[in-house]
């Protein structure tokens, strides 16, 4: 049965050449092309960790997350100053404020940072202030934004739309590449499956990770905070992302000072620094037996 506009893996070298292994081989069987940002490389010798507030909420409230995802070892900030919200009444993040909160933040933490674009007319905005641009799950199929953020100059964060396929989401991202940014890293956030929202917010695909990594040579992570949306889920689901190959994390903290406020956006999912210190703790003894298991051989 032909069915209009069905496609599947054998059809990646045609929706994405410049992304498929089969149609570039440049980066061998099995490579990694490493992205870097600011110095942190994505696909490179280890795990990268990204983490931070849901949204920039205010400067007090940033900065000092900020100081304490970096006291707990990220190697990046991330932050919504522009928030997809399901309720236009919600709280929709603090916009240009917001990007000037990040901005500061990465100059006193030395973090690069990542943040969500949401809007084609605003590229050129947040590309001003970030040092990555982060493409929500909403708008993975948004074309217009994705060839607009692939003549950015800047690397893009990728995520997976939560219903979009393995070739859906590469083929968004070769919207990127085509226009001359290979700069792009992928991340998976969790799918909407038939249970998903009775027991967790979304499903955790797992196992999409190495099917990425066999079809592209482009890095990707994981979201283990929206793809659970339970704090208590977040650190198995981020060493079983590692287990499964993944190239790093995208983690949602928030502070755990007992006056704290209370986060205007996805409280549930916030883990505290402290959890984060020991997920990132987990990354660096795996690191260490991998290669104490390489010397060995
Ligand atoms: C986010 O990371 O801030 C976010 C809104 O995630 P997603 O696009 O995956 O829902
Ligand atoms: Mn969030």
């Amino acid at each position: 049965m032909i069915i209009a506009g069905r496609v599947d893996l054998d059809d990646l070298p045609r929706i994405c050449p410049l992304l498929s292994r089969r149609t570039n081989p440049r980066y061998g069987g099995n490579q990694t092309r490493v992205v870097e940002v600011d110095g942190v490389r994505f696909g490179g010798e280890r795990p990268v960790v990204i983490a931070g507030p849901c949204a920039v909420e205010s400067r007090e409230q940033t900065l000092e997350i900020a100081r304490a995802v970096k006291g707990s070892g990220a190697d990046m900030l991330r932050g919504g100053a522009y928030k997809p919200r399901t309720s236009p009444y919600d709280f929709q993040g603090l916009g240009r404020e917001g990007l000037q909160i990040l901005r500061e933040a990465h100059q006193e933490t030395g973090l690069p940072v990542v943040t969500e674009v949401m809007d084609v007319r605003l590229v050129e905005q947040v590309a001003e202030y970030a040092d990555m641009l982060q493409v929500g799950s909403r708008n993975m199929q948004n074309y217009p934004l994705l060839v607009e953020v692939g003549r950015c100059g800047k690397p893009v964060l990728l995520k997976r739309g939560m219903a979009a396929s393995l070739c859906e989401w590469l083929g968004a991202a070769e919207y990127i590449a085509k226009e001359g940014n290979l700069e792009i890293v992928l991340c998976e956030r969790g799918i909407k499956a038939y249970p998903s929202g009775e027991y967790s917010r979304y499903s955790l695909d797992l196992s999409v990770i190495p099917a990425v990594r066999a079809e592209t040579f482009l890095p990707v992570i994981v979201d283990p905070s929206h793809a659970t949306g339970i704090a208590a889920m977040v650190e198995s689901a981020s060493r079983a992302a590692v287990e499964f190959g993944s190239h790093g994390l995208m983690i949602e903290v928030a502070s755990d000072r007992l006056d704290a406020a209370k986060p205007r956006c996805d409280a549930a999912q916030a883990i505290s620094p402290r959890t984060l210190r020991r997920i990132i703790h987990f990354i660096e003894a795996r690191q260490e037996q991998l290669i104490t298991a390489v010397h060995a051989t």
